[in-house]
């Protein structure tokens, strides 16, 4: 099969859909790969990378859309690369159609078998292709709530691990999931006083067996936030309640609770966001202040560490890409209701039901 991987075109949007070494692995098990030129720079492959595991390199995303029998990308397609896809060809990408029916509508028309990296399963109920992207995320989000936290950017001027003979910083953590769990370990790792509220209780029973030593669990009553907030240095966001918008659970009035200069990081922006002030920002200018607390709210966060978040991406869908194209669309998702769970548009039909009932489509 020809696999090909344009550039990504979405603003601000540094990863690629295949790595030098999925296209090495794909090369390996008989596929030809087609890159277009520069689609690694921005995650630090550059073209030579991809050349040495055995991929062709193409000029223009045209060609690639033109010769492929599958595209793998990252971001959903933009309104132009929508226009290229074709009858039979194989789109395997990010596409969270359910908000967005212009592109779906797009989709149906070109007639193309779109599989959605977000709706792909795993045995245990997760998310195997979104939870490497929360993962970055929770790693990150103590880092730039530390940079928050410092003066010049308008914060309290704390270091969350204290120096000998001055106290940690306190971290909040509230959902305790894959982004509150990555958060809650790097802030501990800081040396930071670390709390996560969850409202699970098997969840945080895990926590707890896993991470005893590391921080603390509590429920995540009203009662327990508010009282947790005011001590707090750094709050982090983290909750999920899947298909819906984030549950709000800091008010405005709440921040007059919160220690001047304390800093709020809404990684659940991309839902709406969980704290009634959050709204979203960018990289380029990514807080800003309400009642004098610290607001981080970036929608796009593993954006920030391309490299990383390209290769932890890559590690997970190149598994479901080769057997795409060792198999075929139809065979590998007659043998996987894991993969099977990802096809939300195929020859102008809509597959995926939450897709249908969200934008009023018969599946
Ligand atoms: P997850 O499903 O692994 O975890 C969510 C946790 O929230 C669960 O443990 C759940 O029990 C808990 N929860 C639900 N309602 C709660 C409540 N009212 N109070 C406390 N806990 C509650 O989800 P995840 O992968 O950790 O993702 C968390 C959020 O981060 C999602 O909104 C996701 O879209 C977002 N995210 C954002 C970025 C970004 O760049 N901003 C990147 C990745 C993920």
């Amino acid at each position: 099969m020809k696999i090909g991987c344009p550039k990504e075109i979405k603003p601000q949007e540094f990863r690629v859909g295949m790595t030098p070494n999925a296209a090495h692995e794909a090369v390996r098990h008989g596929h030809e790969v087609l890159i277009e030129t520069g689609a690694g720079v921005g995650s630090g492959f550059d073209d030579r990378a991809y050349v040495a595991a055995g991929a062709k390199i193409l000029d223009t995303a045209a060609e690639i859309f033109a010769a492929a029998d599958m595209v793998v990308k990252v971001k959903e397609p933009q309104p132009g690369e929508r226009k290229m896809l074709r009858a039979g060809q194989v789109l395997f990408t990010y596409l969270h159609l359910a908000p967005d029916p212009d592109q779906t509508h797009d989709l149906l028309a070109s007639g193309a078998t779109c599989i959605a990296y977000e709706t792909v399963t795993d045995r245990t109920g997760g998310l195997p292709l979104l939870a490497p992207m929360s993962e970055v995320a929770g790693k990150l989000a103590p880092q730039v709530g530390a940079w928050s936290l410092q003066k010049a950017n308008g914060g309290r001027g704390v270091l969350l691990g204290g120096v000998p003979g001055v106290g940690p910083g306190r971290v909040v953590v509230i959902g305790g999931g894959v982004v509150g769990t990555h958060a809650a370990r790097v802030s501990a790792g800081m040396g930071a006083d670390v709390t996560v509220l969850d409202r699970s209780l098997p969840r945080m029973r895990y926590l707890d067996d896993v991470f005893n030593r590391d921080f603390k669990t509590m429920y995540a009553s009203a009662g327990n936030i508010a009282e947790l907030i005011t001590e707090a240095d750094l709050v982090i966001g983290a909750v999920l309640i899947p298909g819906a918008a984030a549950p709000k659970l800091i008010s405005r009035e709440q921040l007059s609770t919160m220690k001047p200069g304390a800093a709020l990081v809404d990684v659940a922006i991309d839902q709406g966001g969980c704290f009634e002030t959050s709204k979203a920002t960018t990289h380029q200018d990514p807080i800003y202040e309400v009642d004098g607390i610290v607001h981080y709210c970036v929608a796009n966060m593993p954006g920030a560490v391309a490299r990383t978040s390209t290769i932890a991406l890559g590690n997970a869908t190149m598994p479901f890409m080769l057997a795409l194209a060792d198999r075929g669309w139809r065979q590998a998702c007659a043998e996987d209701p894991h993969l099977l769970a990802g096809l939300n548009v195929h020859a102008g039909k809509l597959t995926y039901a939450a897709v249908g009932a969200a934008l009023g489509i018969d599946v």
